[in-house]
């Protein structure tokens, strides 16, 4: 196993209380976890969404503006976070770089794979923004994508719970929590580990998914030193 992961962080994830913007207090902490991984010797790519600005299949939902625009406005809203999460991780004195699947010279460099590799090699994080570049996909395929392409020992999705249940555990005081799941039962239509397009994209890579708590401190340090005790895996 190599030491290059990719960490997906929703856009709620920035937003704190509010429930939608980006609160800085989050991007700290976030900066801080990323931190404690690259002082370890990990090699680190994030993608972030974009759900605490615009959603495509929200923005689209009356019809007033067509799904592959709103699309393009979802991809938009990643590079707002991405720009963000690069100021916050160099506030922390980290290296960054941000890169977008869609071209915006003035703000980021385009996505390539080799210098990717390369600003690893150099210690850098390096932030996936823009998705794929492309409509009706989510940004958790693009971290699936990009963790494949950069050849990462896992993807871990950072989230607000501590793995995946057999059903919502906001809402069930039963729910179970499932430790470990084939790619087949991360498909069941119950588990909402995530879109169906990103886990048969892991699964054809054999690319291993972690559903972890981000609020836990030194969480996906452990993790990926190996104690999958706090998370659930897909493999
Ligand atoms: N999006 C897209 N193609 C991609 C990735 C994202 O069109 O490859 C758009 C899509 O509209 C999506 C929005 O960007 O709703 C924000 O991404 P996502 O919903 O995955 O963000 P998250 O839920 O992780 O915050």
């Amino acid at each position: 196993m190599n030491k290059r992961v990719l960490v997906k962080f929703s856009g709620e994830a920035l937003a704190g209380e509010e429930g939608y913007g980006i609160d800085t207090q989050i991007l700290d902490y976030i900066a801080d976890e990323i931190k404690n991984l690259v002082d370890n010797g990990i090699e680190v790519g994030i993608v972030i969404g974009g759900g605490n600005i615009i959603r495509g299949v929200t923005a689209a939902a009356d019809g007033i503006i067509k799904r592959t625009s709103a699309d393009y406005m979802g991809m938009l809203a990643t590079v707002i976070n991405g720009v963000a999460m690069q100021e916050a991780l160099e506030h922390k004195g980290l290296s960054a770089r941000l890169q977008t699947a869609i071209k915006m010279e003035q703000i980021a460099e385009s996505f390539i794979v080799r210098k990717a590799i390369r600003h690893f090699e150099k210690n850098r994080v390096v932030i996936f923004s823009a998705g794929t570049g492309n409509p009706y996909f989510t940004t958790d395929t693009a971290a699936t994508l990009r963790a494949t392409e950069i050849n990462a020992c896992m993807l871990i999705k950072a989230t607000k719970v501590d793995g995946v249940y057999d059903k919502d555990p906001m809402k069930y005081a039963d729910a179970v929590k499932l430790e470990t799941l084939t790619y087949d039962d991360a498909l069941e239509d119950h588990i909402k580990v995530m879109d169906d397009t990103a886990i048969a994209l892991a699964k054809d890579n054999k690319l291993p998914i972690v559903v972890a708590n981000m609020n836990e401190k030194g969480n996906l340090l452990k993790i990926i030193n190996g104690d999958f005790s706090r998370c659930s895996i897909v493999k």
